[in-house]
């Protein structure tokens, strides 16, 4: 594994308060995903949906701590995050095992007090975020009354990149300001999309709202700066550079919108995942601590560093048995590796390596810095413990040793 394949990683949560949409879109993100195979083994039209139907009742792909899946040139690591929001120690391994997050809103309600919740734990670990503003065709639907809320009460810097094509019923696509099309949504699936000129009705809102994307960015970019003053066409390469670069920089938070339930906009969601959410490499270096002499240790984002990667959830798979889903923050593990738990200070073998897909377990030879996988037949691994070498120790949580009991005897 190289430099370029880390670049094409993502590990990415989908925050939301409760009933945003945050089990459709994750669903849908499945779905699109998967749909190559899928498509072939169902008949089109409803059937689709009875798929989704079995693998909700199956549980397996929205239960899974960590789902796998690929859009274009990139494999996606969807890991749950937790349902509730206090701010427990579940919610901080989880939100440090993400490199990005989906930011979730119900476009009729809005941020309400459990999205700030959310929003500010995601704040708290430092997480870039896109924003997915759903159900925009729902009675009551206010894309631009969202944006606003967000800016007010989250004192976010939302910068839309698209806005809605007709509301409620009347919803069936978006302008896409990047390139400044209209994609408009043919089928029930929302597979099929065509990409239009801007309608004229909505024309002028487009060009406004593209100026303000451009005039935000402006603020970052010296490039985006000189030709918005001088009135020059801003390239769309420019554009997506200085999205992405602040998006990781959590200056702006991309927002999109669509109906995940109505099959609209989880496509273009996806593409931005991959457009503007960073990769491991975005992250350079992690802190830990070594557990002999209290030390800092710092954890580089390498394939070639010593192994360092920490099991965020333990889960009984009915096939497998107990697994433990880890993030590789360092180096490489060939499976059949002896491993240190340098949170319990034991050893352990790893004997194989599983990616869990939403519809399957792929066996791997090896694991590498910026994957997310399950292990099977660690019987001492509980989460939170951070799995090394053990020539070079290090602990990315903290954990209280039990005093030694000494005898009198
Ligand atoms: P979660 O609690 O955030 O996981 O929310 P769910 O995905 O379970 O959605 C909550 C409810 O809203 C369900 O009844 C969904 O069918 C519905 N829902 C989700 N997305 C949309 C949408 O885009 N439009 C409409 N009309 N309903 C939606």
């Amino acid at each position: 594994m190289t430099a370029t394949d880390l670049r094409s990683i993502r590990n990415i949560g989908i925050a939301a308060h409760i009933d945003a949409g945050k089990t459709t879109t994750s669903e849908r993100i499945l779905f699109y995903t998967g749909r190559k195979h899928k498509l072939g083994e169902v008949h089109e039209g409803a059937a689709t949906m009875d798929w989704m139907e079995q693998e909700r009742e199956r549980g397996i792909t929205i239960t899974s701590a960590a789902t796998t899946c690929q859009w274009k040139d990139c494999t996606i690591n969807l890991i749950d995050t937790p349902g509730h929001v206090d701010f427990t120690v579940e919610v901080e391994r989880s939100m440090r095992v993400l490199d990005g997050a989906v930011s979730v809103f119900c476009a009729v309600g809005g941020v309400e007090p459990q999205s700030e919740t959310v929003w500010r734990q995601a704040d708290k670990y430092r997480v870039p975020r896109i924003a997915f503003i759903n159900k925009m065709d729902r009675v009551g639907a206010d894309f631009w009354s969202v944006v606003t809320q967000m800016k007010d009460r989250l004192g976010a810097r939302p910068v839309p990149i698209q806005i809605p094509i007709g509301v409620e019923d009347g919803f069936v696509g978006v302008v896409d300001l990047v390139d400044f099309k209209a994609a408009i949504y043919e089928d029930e699936l929302g597979t099929e999309y065509r990409k239009v000129e801007v309608p004229a009705e909505l024309l002028e809102e487009a060009q406004l709202a593209r100026d303000a994307m451009v005039e935000t960015l402006a603020d970052f970019d010296d490039q985006i700066m000189t030709a918005f003053l001088d009135a020059k066409p801003v390239e769309e390469a420019w554009i997506r550079e200085a999205l992405r670069r602040e998006t990781v920089a959590l200056n702006v938070v991309p927002v999109l919108c669509g109906s995940a339930f109505k099959n609209k906009g989880v496509q273009l969601v996806l593409d931005a995942v991959v457009d503007y959410l960073p990769s491991p490499l975005d992250i350079p270096r992690y802190e830990g601590v070594n557990p002999e002499t209290g030390d800092a240790v710092e954890v580089d984002s390498s394939v070639e560093g010593p192994f360092v990667a920490l099991a965020f959830k333990i889960m009984v798979d009915p096939f497998v048995g107990r697994l433990a889903f880890c993030r590789v923050y360092s180096g490489t593990l060939e499976s059949g590796s002896g491993i240190y738990n340098a949170s319990t200070r034991k050893r352990e073998r790893v004997g194989r390596i599983l990616r869990m897909h939403a519809n399957k377990r792929e066996e791997l030879d090896a694991v590498h810095a910026g994957m997310i996988v399950a292990i099977p037949g660690l019987k001492q691994v509980r989460t939170g413990d951070t799995l090394c070498m053990e020539g070079h120790p290090v602990l990315l949580e903290s954990v209280e040793f039990p005093e030694p009991v000494i005898s009198l005897a």
